[in-house]
């Protein structure tokens, strides 16, 4: 069965009267293990459709399915990471990468192995107890990541996470991050308007057309990986 399958999603939003279509009748089927990114110019409906799948903007008809059910919200087999980061500023990096092992109640020494094993993966072992507004944003994305990851999940459910970072920061997140895949083998969602990082790191590159809420075409990368 797919991780993820969309089904004619449609949502509009409606503001002050005034209704625009986010979403026009889009179908999707993301595999297990596949990495799949969405490019497309702004408006096109992308981070719309990334939080239709994590369950945090309902669509108005068609069906979303993750792992065959019916989204309702949220769950624990998805994490999404922000291109903002997102992180909590009043907690250090290891309390910020624990934090979703707290609100599932994981004993404090079992989290503490959790976010020493992620802390160690991103290369932040040394900053287990700096706040994020010490740290540069390509490492407090890396904060982001280890926070999403820490959670264990299937799906990851990326928006934009790199586009606020550096050329040279940019492309050793990206490298970390096909490392990341590579090992885990999750299936991701990347919302990204640069094609040379879609090329990069995909299986499939599903294109947003200009109009909104459609695709205009889905490439398959059969591109042997560097
Ligand atoms: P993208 O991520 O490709 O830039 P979005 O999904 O953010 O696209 O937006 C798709 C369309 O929906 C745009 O026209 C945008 O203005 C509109 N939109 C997105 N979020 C909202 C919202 N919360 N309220 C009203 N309109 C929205
Ligand atoms: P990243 O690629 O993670 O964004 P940068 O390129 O910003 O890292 O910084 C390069 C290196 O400089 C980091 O790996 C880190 O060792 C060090 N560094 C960056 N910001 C800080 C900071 N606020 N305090 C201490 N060391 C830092």
């Amino acid at each position: 069965a797919p991780a993820i399958e969309l089904v004619d999603v449609v949502k509009d939003y409606t503001v002050d009267g005034v209704t625009t279509r986010a979403l026009d009748r889009v179908s999707l089927t993301v595999g297990e293990s596949e990495f799949v990114s969405l490019i497309g110019p702004s408006g096109c409906g992308k981070t719309t459709l990334l939080k239709i799948i994590d369950g945090l903007v309902t669509a108005d008809s068609g069906a979303v399915l993750v792992q065959d059910r019916e989204v309702a919200g949220p769950g624990p087999e998805r994490a999404f990471v922000f291109q903002s980061f997102a992180l909590l500023p009043w907690r250090t990096v290891r309390e910020n990468i624990e934090f979703g092992l707290q609100v599932r109640r994981v004993p404090a020494a079992q989290r503490r192995e959790v976010s020493d094993r992620y802390l160690e993966m991103v290369g932040l072992t040394g900053f287990a107890d700096r706040y994020p507004d010490q740290l540069s944003g390509g490492m407090q994305q890396r904060v982001g990541l280890a926070r999403a990851l820490a959670v264990d999940p299937q799906i990851l459910l990326m928006d934009e996470p790199f586009g606020a970072l550096d050329a040279q920061t940019r492309h050793l997140l990206q490298s970390d991050l096909e490392s990341i895949w590579e090992a885990g083998k999750k299936s991701v969602v990347f919302v990204t308007h640069d094609m040379d990082e879609a090329v990069f790191l995909s299986d499939r590159i599903v294109i947003m057309s200009p109009r909104p809420g459609e695709i205009h075409e889905i490439i398959d990368v059969d591109l042997p990986r560097p």
